[in-house]
């Protein structure tokens, strides 16, 4: 069965504008993973980060796929990995971050993998990004439209900073 997934992509280290744009080559070529959509990159601060953390970029992305939810973190990681992150952990600047936003309307809860992403809904700079690819998406386990969660400061915490033309694959 094909699912659909959501995939939030994150830098806050050297190159981030082409580590973004290689970690959607890389999820391009993934046998299994079909790239269906992309937003805007976007720019916000390090949110409860260290004092001087370099700021993020952030870009959404949808992808259809026959993995299962665990089968497509995996995929995910060894594509963090060929990035030679090895910093693995909460709160720590990153080359690139790959997680897993929304799969379907599927709620998972292991030791391994949480979705919808636990901080989904606290995180305007993985909302805004979502949304701009699927506007009317839902949240699984509220009900609400995503959109409802945010407000007008959270669009000026999270600026658009390079808008994609019509995607061309
Ligand atoms: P974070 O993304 O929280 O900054 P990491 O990328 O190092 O930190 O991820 C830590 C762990 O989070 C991973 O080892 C993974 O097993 C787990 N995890 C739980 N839910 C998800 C999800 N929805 N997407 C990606 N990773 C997840
Ligand atoms: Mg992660």
């Amino acid at each position: 069965m094909t699912s659909t997934a959501y995939i939030l992509i994150g830098s806050n280290l050297g190159d981030r504008e082409k580590y973004l744009s290689s970690a959607i080559a890389m999820i391009k070529e993934t046998p299994g993973l079909e790239l269906c959509d992309r937003s805007s990159v976007y720019s916000s601060e390090a949110q409860q980060m260290a004092n001087g953390t370099p700021s993020f970029l952030n870009q959404a992305v949808k992808v259809k796929t026959e993995f299962t939810s665990s089968e497509l973190l995996t995929a995910l990681q060894t594509i963090e990995q060929a990035f030679g992150r090895t910093d693995k952990g909460k709160q720590l600047s990153r080359t690139i971050d790959l997680d897993i936003l929304l799969y379907d309307a599927e709620i998972v809860e292991t030791e391994r993998l949480t979705i919808p992403h636990p901080e989904l809904l606290n995180r305007a700079f993985a909302l805004i990004p979502l949304i701009e690819i699927d506007p009317e998406l839902v949240h699984p386990l509220t009900g609400r439209r995503l959109k409802d969660y945010l407000n007008d400061e959270d669009f000026k915490l999270v600026r658009q900073k390079e808008e994609h033309g019509p995607v061309i694959y």
